[in-house]
């Protein structure tokens, strides 16, 4: 779900908690006279801007509930619900200077203090004020220090600005608030801050402490794969060299389906020792345990191309294709590897063979909503249950990828 989305969901039920009458006393002392704080719930302008959110269409809801907050212009959460529609809709200057007129109210709870700050701190980020929506989220947990909310965004500030220190410090309040269930979440976030702190260390020239935070980063979340890399590579540095082929082949136990990233350390390490029949032995046990598993295929193939060996590597990428006809980098391999051998006749007829009996994009249908893959299109998810949820995955152009990546995920 984008977050566009999200917001969008948590105005809503702001909304519908201010509809069920919880949020909201029913009257309020308004410049000597009662307001009956109903009467906005029950404008029609409020159901109709309503219905518009959650349609999605922003630019009617804010028309019809700023006719609505006309009727109690001292509603609070509904100008502070409108600020933030502004800021969905881009007006960013528009939504803090809402947000900065309801903070000049007198009288506001500590509450009410710390949500409109919350609002403006988001305003903030959103204009890319980055100072001034860093001093917004502090301010308000010093008047609600377990707001989650304020903590997430602060964490997300202060790794943007690669501030590992003190997102680790945010991430430990946030674990000390989350609920159980989220508790391996954050220990997995602490890992991968624990591995950011350990790889500016080890920029730093600083092997005893870079490699201290990869161990703790493991400790952590012994599933962070770049945590054992890194550690290798410091380990490598202080002249360790068999503490860091330890560690990477660790990593290839620990995680089978990410073994691959070891790989080229590990090459490396034991052609230059003169141990390449480790590096081999270590290929042909991942193959054989996960026959999927291309990529180790392609490595040792890559390896024996270098040791003078490119028909036993042609028939590695061969099986590797069998399995994985997808992969373009297999294609290029075994081209590039035939054109070297002055194209044999046996062998092209053998490529020909492999591409005709595979099956491309076998499950080309994917549930928008929970990424269920199906062969055909289906009309509603076995998963998720949702109807008309399933695209047609498509193959995004490479030199596209960075374009499409920043524009959000493809449908
Ligand atoms: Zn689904």
């Amino acid at each position: 779900m984008d977050s566009g989305l999200v917001l969008i969901l948590v105005i809503t039920a702001l909304l519908l908690g201010l509809a069920a009458g919880k949020a909201w006393e029913r009257y309020k002392l308004m410049e000597g006279q009662w307001v009956d704080r109903r009467r906005v719930r029950q404008s029609p302008h409020f159901i109709v801007g309503l219905n518009y959110l959650v349609a999605g269409r922003i630019d009617l809801a804010i028309e019809e509930l700023e006719q609505a907050s006309t009727i109690d212009p001292g509603a609070l959460e509904l100008r502070m619900v409108l600020g933030n529609l502004y800021r969905e809709r881009g007006q960013v200057g528009r939504a803090i200077q809402e947000h900065q007129g309801l903070l000049q109210r007198p009288r506001l709870s500590r509450a009410e203090h710390a949500n409109v700050l919350l609002c403006l701190g988001l305003d903030y980020r959103r204009g890319g004020f980055v100072d001034r929506a860093t001093e917004a989220f502090t301010e308000v947990l010093k008047l609600a220090p377990d707001n989650e909310a304020a903590l997430g965004n602060l964490e997300k500030l202060q790794e943007e600005q690669h501030q590992w220190q003190e997102a680790y410090a945010t991430r430990q309040r946030l674990a000390t608030v989350a609920k159980p269930a989220e508790q391996a979440r954050s220990r997995t976030i602490l890992a991968f801050l624990e591995h950011a702190l350990g790889v500016q260390a080890l920029a730093d020239g600083r092997l005893a402490d870079a490699s201290r935070h990869f161990t703790d980063a493991i400790d952590l979340d012994p599933t962070v794969i770049p945590a054992y890399l890194s550690l290798g590579d410091a380990r490598l540095k202080q002249g360790d060299a068999a503490g860091a082929a330890a560690i990477w082949e660790k990593a290839v136990n620990v995680s089978p389906d990410r073994a691959y990233l070891p790989l080229e350390r590990l090459e490396a390490l034991y052609v230059r020792e003169g141990r390449a029949d480790r590096f081999t032995a270590i290929c042909e046990r991942l193959t054989t345990a996960a026959p999927r598993e291309w990529r180790a295929r392609a490595a040792l193939a890559r390896h024996l191309v270098s040791q003078g060996q490119p028909t036993r590597a042609l028939e590695l990428l061969f099986g590797a294709l069998e399995h994985n006809p997808h992969a373009l980098a297999i294609h290029q391999s075994i081209w590039s590897l035939l054109s070297t051998l002055d194209l044999p006749r046996p062998l092209v007829a053998r490529y020909i063979e492999i591409t005709r009996q595979s099956v491309f994009y076998l499950d080309p249908h994917v549930c928008t909503r929970c990424r269920y893959r199906s062969t055909e299109l289906l009309w509603q998810c076995p998963q998720c249950h949702e109807w008309n949820s399933f695209v047609e995955e498509r193959i995004t152009p490479a030199s596209d990828i960075e374009s499409e990546m920043s524009s959000g995920p493809v449908a």
